[in-house]
């Protein structure tokens, strides 16, 4: 008879709960999992996907308009915000009930419940009053919007209601400068709405490239979005026709909705790990080693334990933790070196490795390849709308982090560049240097060739 009644129990069936749990189940751990909400986490019920989907969407009024070039008559287009919100429901909802079939066919057993741990090995279920044991408990419950507190902050929304809004509004005031802000900018102004995003620093994306956060910022503005930076907002009033914002300085704006995403907590509260021991962060992250593990055969994974805040990283980390625990001999730590990441901005923002401000900081005898350039698309289009790619080499002696001269950083601008990123990586994991890109013959026409044809070089 086992000691435990599972091997494995995930809290929180998200991307890296999901992820863990197959795999320690195909590993032939007894796992089962609890869900207080839909099955797939963020990522796929309030996050990414729908994101992704949207911005599409957004789009598409670009396609519209850019048509005319290429002599398309499209003047009657028409959008419905009511479809396509009826159409991405529909769209999750099938992504949620493959999660959960995936779950069941790997044999997980999945709890529909709130699950909080009340002693070493040891959970309660509620609303059923269950208590289940199981030899290693995993916290991969993600994380939740945080708003500041400012009068009137209730009047305003996250992104998880953005995605529900009956209406699309005629104005909207984003406040925040990272993914998430960015990235609505882009969908509500592709949508038609007047478009204001508030920052409080010097320049939005703080800790990207500075050139894409410069040429991010140009060609937001170039589409219609108003970006104010060194923008607080210091108050929210409802009025009689919307919201008015009373910024710092003594400025207002006046619009219809206001949306905040200024950042994410770990979902930590109500689980029980004080009272077991375990060490939480101020914002509430679970504190772990490199092997996931918080203490007393609790470990987590994602961004529960806040270190990149990335669904693929979660699922990744999801990955090692199940091997190391059900797998491996000798556990293996995580490599957090080259993690490619695109903001679905428009246009996209896209980057893998050191930022040229980190790669300077950290070597002497820096190159720095790019190019700005209008892509072919454009031509026909008459749409003002430039793309950039940068390379950035480390020293040609005494080396980068991978060998001598080889590419630490790469860092795009423009529609598609996540497609490119993504190869990129393999390339900057592999150490290839610009010699290599030089070497490859290009993809004629591409905006992607731009990678492998870059002549303008700076030290
Ligand atoms: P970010 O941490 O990316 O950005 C938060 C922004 O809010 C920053 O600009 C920050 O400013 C600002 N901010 C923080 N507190 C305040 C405040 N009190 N008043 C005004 N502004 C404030 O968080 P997001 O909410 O955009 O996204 C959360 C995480 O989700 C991201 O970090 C990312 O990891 C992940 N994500 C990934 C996506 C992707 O992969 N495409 C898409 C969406 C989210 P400052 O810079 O000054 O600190």
């Amino acid at each position: 008879m086992a000691e435990y009644d599972y091997d494995l129990f995930t809290i929180g069936a998200g991307s890296g709960g999901v992820r863990a749990s197959r795999i320690a189940s195909q590993l032939g751990a007894r796992v089962a999992i609890a869900e207080n909400d839909r099955i797939g986490g963020t990522c796929v019920i309030r996050g990414c996907v729908p994101k992704k989907l949207f911005v599409y969407a957004s789009q598409i009024s670009e396609d519209i308009a850019d048509a005319a070039g290429y002599g398309w008559d499209v003047s009657d287009a028409d959008f419905s915000w009511r479809k396509l919100i009826e159409n991405k429901d529909a769209e999750i909802q099938r992504l949620s009930e493959i999660y959960e079939k995936n779950l069941n066919k790997a044999g997980v057993v999945v709890h529909r419940e709130h699950a909080q741990i009340i002693g070493p090995n040891k959970i309660l279920l509620t609303p059923s009053n269950k208590t289940v044991t199981a030899e290693r408990i995993l916290i991969a419950t993600g994380a939740t919007p945080v708003l500041p507190d400012i009068p009137g902050i209730e009047h305003a929304i996250t992104s998880n209601e953005a995605f529900h809004l009956d209406e699309l509004p005629r104005r909207v005031a984003i406040v925040g400068g990272g993914y998430i802000a960015v990235e609505f900018a882009g969908i509500f102004n592709g949508l038609g709405c007047e478009t204001s995003l508030l920052y409080r620093g010097e320049e939005i994306l703080r800790g990207f490239d500075g050139d894409l956060r410069k040429i991010l910022h140009e060609e937001m503005e170039n589409k219609g979005v108003r970006i104010q930076t060194q923008t607080q907002v210091e108050a929210i009033e409802k009025t009689g026709n919307g919201l008015l914002l009373r910024l710092g300085g003594g400025g207002t704006l006046e619009t219809g909705l206001v949306l905040y995403a200024t950042g994410r907590r770990p979902n930590t509260d109500g689980l029980g790990l004080e009272e077991i021991g375990i060490k939480r962060a101020p914002n509430g992250a679970v504190a772990v080693d490199a092997y996931f593990h918080a203490g007393k055969n609790v470990y987590a994974i994602g961004d529960v334990i806040d270190r990149i805040q990335l669904t693929p990283v979660a699922i990744r980390e999801g990955a090692e933790f199940a091997r190391n625990a059900f797998a491996r001999k000798d556990a293996e730590i995580m490599d957090y070196e080259f993690i490619p990441t695109a903001v679905f901005s428009q246009p996209a923002l896209s980057t893998v490795g050191l930022t040229e401000e980190e790669v300077r900081e950290r070597y002497a005898g820096v190159f720095v390849y790019e190019s700005r350039f209008r892509p072919m698309r454009h031509t026909l289009s008459g749409r003002n709308e430039t793309m950039y790619v940068k390379l950035v080499a480390g020293p040609a002696e005494g080396g980068g982090p991978v060998r001598p001269g080889s590419l630490l950083g790469a860092h795009l601008v423009g529609r598609d560049t996540a497609e490119m990123v993504q190869l990129l990586a393999v390339l900057l994991r592999l150490g290839a240097t610009k010699e290599d890109f030089d070497a490859a013959v290009a993809v004629h026409p591409t905006a992607a060739e731009e990678l492998v044809t870059l002549t303008n070089m700076r030290k």
